[in-house]
């Protein structure tokens, strides 16, 4: 939750534009979608972005989406060890599986071995067909 000053101090960024409601309830109305920003920077960078290319004043939905988009990157996270810099798994080094007694397991270290596709650990396993003669 931000301040409603904070909010306020943004909303009025917008404040040039057409339409900026002049009726202090419909300002208002900004002001709290604003307020649905999780932190200080989501709530600027919502509106870099809805400054950025803003037509006209944006309506209360537009602000929710635009923060909904900067509250969104705040919680995604790299879901593969791969994609993140760092250290590889102690474990697997990162492939999401290790072999062990001649056989391939799953990593349960890391995130790799929880995307790893039994699928693909069954047929690392199988054994290798003799060739026939
Ligand atoms: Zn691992």
């Amino acid at each position: 939750m931000i301040s409603e000053d904070l909010a306020k101090d943004q909303v009025l960024r917008l404040s040039g534009l057409d339409y900026f409601p002049l009726e202090p309830k419909a300002a208002q109305e900004l002001v709290l979608a604003a307020m649905d920003a999780k932190t200080d920077d989501v709530c600027k960078k919502a509106f870099d972005s809805l400054c950025h290319d803003a037509v006209r004043c944006p309506v209360p939905a537009d602000i929710r989406r635009m923060v909904r988009v900067e509250n969104d990157k705040l919680e995604a996270k790299p879901e593969n060890p791969l994609k993140s810099s760092g250290p590889l798994c102690k474990t697997c080094q990162s492939n999401g599986y290790f072999k062990q007694r001649s056989e391939f397991i799953r990593c349960q270290n890391c995130g790799n071995g929880r995307e790893f596709s039994q699928l693909l650990l069954d047929r690392l396993n199988k054994p290798t067909p003799k060739p026939t003669q």
